[in-house]
């Protein structure tokens, strides 16, 4: 989608919503769809407008006061020109509206943030000035011949609701005024400047404004892909490497995957927590009050061992505390190999394995294998297996850490 140069006329390209995807979320983008639907008779002109914009027949729309024009192309390629008309608002109706919108600080800087804030719409209504199309304001105009809308001029009209939804000037453009000489107005009649920056939003009106679903997450690509190649004809400037661009590049993509992927899919340590983990990372903070202290203590048996396993590595290391799991045979099989890989044969001490847990034949020594592949070094203490360290993903280590810390003694 373009943006617009803010005088006359404005053009856009404008996607088709996705399969699923309603044509218009924000409120007066529905506002403008419900004008449409309601004012034109014939339902059979709906459906094919609804199949012609989700189809991507419309070309890039034109807006202008007053009219909105598009080329759109039936099936068979045919291509119509299409224009839709809504009545410009009168000198002393923009007059009335401007006066409203700079009465409060919160209505232009909505605008600017690309929101219609809804009490201005109604405030302005209120004031004789209406912005949304009215019942039978839409008109239309095709050289398909029809004598009201068509296919085609309804399916201009979607696309339409997409651009409001995007950007609520282009309304006010279709009402006659552009963006900059209006901003400009704007600024005229305030005694403050008018912001080019969004300061905040009136709450009542951002939460008028918050759709009513979210919009589903994007996919995320499995990989952050590869970086453009710099490598060119043309010598590059002097000073630039582009070996370093390419690989700060690369860096930045990978960066910018693992953000997304964090911000899409949390981690479990990010998932909320269970009653028992919450009484666990409330009582490993230390609270020095007696009475939380005999709370907390009422909320989890072993919560001394719990504490412990939690300073290392908080729930994940909790679940290997908690969970006994029998890793499957490809799990298995790698545990194995890592293990087998870690000492020379002679070296390796001999080990009995029960589900993910290899014990120290011998030794009360004992490493836990976690979900993810790491191991957990253990050390059975006063008759209780015991969090000895963090995770390694080497079991060598993680073995040498339960080990070690029987030579520094319990504790
Ligand atoms: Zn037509």
């Amino acid at each position: 989608m373009s943006g617009h140069d803010g005088y006359g006329e404005s053009t856009y390209e404008v996607a088709a919503p996705a399969r699923g995807q309603a044509f218009a979320r924000t409120w007066w983008g529905r506002g403008w769809v419900a004008a449409l639907e309601d004012g034109v008779l014939d339902g059979a002109q709906i459906r094919a407008g609804r199949r012609l914009a989700r189809g991507g027949a419309v070309g890039a729309v034109s807006v202008r006061p007053g009219r909105a024009t598009a080329v759109v192309r039936d099936r068979d390629g045919t291509a119509h020109r299409a224009d839709v008309l809504l009545p410009e608002l009168s000198a002393a109706q923009w007059d009335r509206l401007l006066a409203l919108a700079v009465e409060r600080a919160g209505y232009v800087a909505a605008l600017l943030d690309r929101e219609m804030p809804p009490h201005l719409v109604e405030d302005a209504a209120t004031a004789g000035v209406d912005l949304l199309p009215g019942l039978g304001e839409l008109e239309a105009s095709c050289d398909c011949g029809a004598w009201d809308h068509c296919g085609h001029t309804t399916a201009l009209c979607y696309l339409v609701a997409r651009l409001l939804d995007e950007d609520p000037f282009v309304l006010l453009l279709l009402r006659g005024r552009p963006e900059r000489p209006l901003l400009d107005d704007l600024q005229a009649r305030t005694a403050a400047p008018v912001p080019t920056r969004p300061e905040g939003v009136d709450a009542a009106d951002a939460y008028a404004s918050v759709p009513a679903s979210l919009p589903a997450p994007p996919d995320l690509p499995d990989g952050p892909g590869a970086p453009p190649s710099l490598d060119a004809e043309t010598a590059p400037p002097e000073g630039v490497v582009p070996a370093a661009l390419e690989f700060l590049a690369a860096q930045t993509a990978r960066e910018a995957h693992r953000l997304l992927r964090d911000a899409l899919y949390r981690t479990p340590q990010d998932a909320e927590l269970t009653l028992s983990q919450d009484v666990v990372r409330l009582a490993a903070a230390d609270p020095s009050d007696p009475g939380v202290r005999a709370r907390l203590v009422e909320g989890r048996a072993d919560l001394g061992l719990a504490v412990r396993a939690w300073r290392e590595g908080g729930v994940a290391a909790l679940s290997v505390l908690d969970e006994e799991w029998t890793p499957d045979g490809d799990t298995s099989a790698r545990a194995r190999a890592a293990l087998e890989a870690a000492w020379d044969a002679d070296e390796r001490p001999a080990l009995r394995a029960r589900a993910n847990r290899w014990t120290v034949v011998g030794d009360p020594a004992q490493i836990r294998l976690d979900r993810d592949g790491r191991w957990w070094p253990y050390r059975r203490q006063n008759g209780r297996w015991t969090p000895a360290g963090g995770p390694a993903l080497d079991p060598a280590t993680a073995l040498a850490a339960a080990v070690r810390s029987e030579e520094e003694g319990p504790g």
